[in-house]
């Protein structure tokens, strides 16, 4: 590596994120080295973005520093996991110094305010990717898996749904799509500044049966916990908290949400009979939640209405949970 690569890390990725006693080494040598926390599990993940693949071209270098890192956070939370260290690869086409400035104005600040240290990486030149390994600590028997929903919990979301599918609209089709300018901002926000649920992952410690984020869609993603559980479900597509602009999109507005990636809110699922003790914590989890069906012994995911009709399972990204 040459020496103005040296610089450039030096520059950018030596210091600017959280300053954490746990770092006991960080950037510099050649390996960090971590003080794990005794009697916790260390979750670690790891999220790829490509340009083109994972964001559209052209999004700003800013949103692209602060989404490869909420995805990943989004993992922390989807698995009661407390953020604490990360790892950075990045490629570039080019060692462009305003590019670079920009993408740590992104990612910084979301690091700092989620107490995540960045303890190294590893810079080349290539087609633009970014990777982020991300460590976490949960206590051993409170992580969340996607492996524990029972029949009859109730399941849940956080925030809201399809505004990231909509602002990927908006996005490609270089279109207002008769949105005022504040509402259009909104949606595309939704989609490059994802808000990562950690205090919700944290308020669900023992007390989620279940959890996964919300990246590929409501119904690959709710099948996932499904799979991984051995059990079926059934939501009621008129409860899915979803903004009026994308009802109006169009009559199967369901669709959207169900198929659409990029939300990252949180999916989980909670015993009935653990109701009170969900309402104690909702307000540490710094967004609103939303009952959207149940858990069921028979496999597959059924959707219907309000009124118990049944809505028939059409092609958009999930035929596989006919
Ligand atoms: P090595 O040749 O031993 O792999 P590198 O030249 O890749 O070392 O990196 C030197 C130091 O800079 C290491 O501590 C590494 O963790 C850190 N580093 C390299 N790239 C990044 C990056 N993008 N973000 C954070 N730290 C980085
Ligand atoms: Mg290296």
């Amino acid at each position: 590596m040459s020496l103005s690569e040296f610089s450039l890390i030096e520059r950018y990725f030596s210091s600017g994120t959280a300053v954490r006693d746990d770092v006991l080494l960080g950037v510099g040598d050649d390996a960090a080295l971590l003080a794990p926390r005794a009697g916790e599990s260390l979750a670690l993940s790891l999220d790829t973005l490509v340009e083109g693949v994972h964001f559209p071209v052209n999004t700003s270098p800013e949103d692209v520093g602060y989404k490869s890192l909420a995805v990943n956070l989004s993992d922390m939370a989807a698995m009661g996991a407390e953020p604490a260290w990360m790892l950075l690869g990045l490629t570039l086409p080019n060692a462009d110094e305003v590019w670079l400035e920009s993408f740590c104005r992104g990612m910084h600040p979301l690091a700092t305010e989620y107490r995540v240290a960045l303890a190294g990486g590893d810079t080349t030149r290539g087609p633009l990717t970014i990777s982020v390994q991300i460590c976490g600590f949960v206590p051993q028997s409170q992580a969340l898996r996607r492996s524990g929903a029972k029949v009859g919990d109730r399941i849940y979301v956080t925030g809201q749904l399809g505004d990231a599918g909509l602002g990927l609209q908006l996005v490609l089709n270089n279109s207002g799509l008769g949105l005022n300018p504040s509402r259009r901002d909104y949606f595309i926000s939704r989609l490059n500044r994802p808000t990562p649920r950690v205090a919700a992952g944290l308020a669900l410690r023992g007390l989620a049966t279940s959890a996964i984020d919300v990246s590929d869609g409501l119904a690959a993603d709710l099948g996932h916990i499904l799979q991984a559980s051995g059990v079926g479900a059934t939501i009621n597509v008129d409860a899915l908290p979803v903004a009026d602009e994308v009802k109006g999109l169009s009559v199967e507005w369901w669709n959207l949400p169900l198929s659409a990636g990029d939300d990252y809110e949180l999916c989980f699922t909670v015993p009935a009979d653990r109701d009170e003790q969900l309402q104690s914590v909702l307000n540490q989890m710094g967004t609103s939640i939303t009952c959207i069906g149940q858990i069921e012994a028979e496999p597959g995911l059924r959707l219907c209405h309000s009124n118990g009709e049944a809505v028939a399972n059409h092609a958009g990204g999930y035929q596989h949970f006919g």
